[in-house]
């Protein structure tokens, strides 16, 4: 990109902002990009002295990904990591769960929940405000957090590879927060996994009832999908135009997580 034709292009440039007003965002603010992480050397604290140790290597994929669209107070519950991300809504409500159980398939409960299938490592994002009620393990549902929402349901996220550090029992969260990250855990002991291909399972309780989130899911993906791809039109003309600092300020609108959130 160059410079030379942002007079040319300003007024332009000003319409597309208004366009991109529309994209309604949560979390914090974007900050400049950073190159990928990588497995590096990093000072913890040990009993008043500094330890070296390695740290993990950074998960995939990267950290940059789709700032949530937040509709009606809530959010779709995976962030699209880039414009190639797959998901998938898997429409999968009281399907029969079978688990092979010393050579013999048994049926051992139907679905409560909604599968949405994604790539290890694609962002697991709250879909309302609450408070977290629950994180850890359990056998059918591996590594997963509970939120309580503001609207008293129950928000189960399961099958997690990973936790975010910031998320504790008892700490708050808002749509778009970012909780974990997609994995395959469960059906099994604690550390489990690839009993199964990684996608994030989604429960709603209502009043100790599971209830269908399946119609909730599709509107939100389909408004959100719609809302960045206007967006990314947006930032597409801006490219063209030339004006790198406009296009900039729209790419973070669009993206979040450019640099990684903290404590991850
Ligand atoms: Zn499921």
């Amino acid at each position: 990109m160059t410079g030379g034709r942002v007079s040319v292009y300003k007024a332009r440039a000003v319409r597309v902002a208004l366009v991109l007003s529309l994209v309604s965002v949560a979390g914090p603010p974007a900050r400049a990009a950073v190159p990928a992480r990588s497995a590096s050397t990093v000072p913890v604290p040990v009993q008043g002295g500094v330890m070296p140790v390695t740290a993990a290597p950074s998960l995939t994929p990267g950290p940059a990904h789709y700032r949530p669209v937040v509709l009606g107070h809530r959010a779709f519950p995976v962030a699209r990591s880039n414009y190639l991300s797959f998901l998938r809504i898997l429409n999968s409500w009281h399907a029969p769960r079978l688990r092979l159980v010393a050579g013999e398939w048994r049926l051992v409960g139907v679905h409560e929940g909604i599968d949405i299938g994604a790539e290890t490592g694609a962002p697991v994002v709250s879909m309302t405000s609450g408070v977290i009620e629950n994180v850890g393990w359990t056998f059918y549902s591996g590594q997963r957090v509970g939120v309580r929402g503001d609207d008293g349901a129950y928000y189960l996220y399961a099958h997690l590879s990973s936790v975010w550090s910031g998320i504790v029992v008892g700490s708050g969260v808002t749509p778009g927060r970012l909780l974990g990250r997609v994995g395959s855990t469960g059906y099994g002991s604690e550390g489990h996994r690839d009993e199964f291909p990684p996608h994030l399972h989604f429960g709603v309780q209502h009043g100790g009832e599971w209830t269908n989130p399946y119609p909730l899911l599709v509107s939100l993906y389909t408004e959100a999908v719609t809302r960045q791809g206007a967006a990314q039109r947006a930032l597409d003309a801006l490219a063209a135009s030339g004006d790198t600092e406009a296009w900039r300020a729209a790419a973070d609108r669009l993206y979040l997580g450019l640099a990684p959130p903290p404590g991850e």
